[in-house]
């Protein structure tokens, strides 16, 4: 009997994790939708953590000043996990403007499954 609960337990488990997944995906998505259509408004929007759990793992960004783009990999930020992914537009910052000392807002532009072309700056 323990085992069978044990394994009720872990089969429960797991489904919930796939249902909070599936939460975290339409979450992404469902920003994603607003940013294409309407640009915006950035807030709110997923958390660092909903977004990676939701198999988002990456965020595209745009230089609001030289209007270079670049990928960012949530997973690998120092922010806290609990981070809303629109306060890291004002974090972000653009490698070549912070070279001219210029420290510019990124424009927070979609979240994306994979790179499409790496950082390879970082
Ligand atoms: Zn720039």
């Amino acid at each position: 009997m323990t085992t069978i609960l044990a394994a009720q337990s872990a089969d429960a488990r797991a489904k919930g994790e796939a249902l909070i997944r599936t939460a975290d995906k339409l979450l992404c998505e469902s920003w994603n939708e607003r940013m294409w259509a309407d640009g915006g408004p950035i807030d709110p929007s997923p958390t660092i953590d909903q977004a990676v759990n939701g198999t988002y793992p990456w965020l595209e960004i745009e230089c609001s000043r030289c209007k270079t783009r670049r990928e960012v990999d949530l997973a690998t930020l120092h922010h806290p996990p609990t981070t809303f992914v629109h306060d890291l537009a004002s974090r972000l910052r653009c490698s070549k403007c912070s070279k001219a000392n210029r420290r510019p807002p990124a424009t927070l532009l979609q979240l994306a499954q994979r790179a499409r072309h790496p950082d390879r700056e970082t």
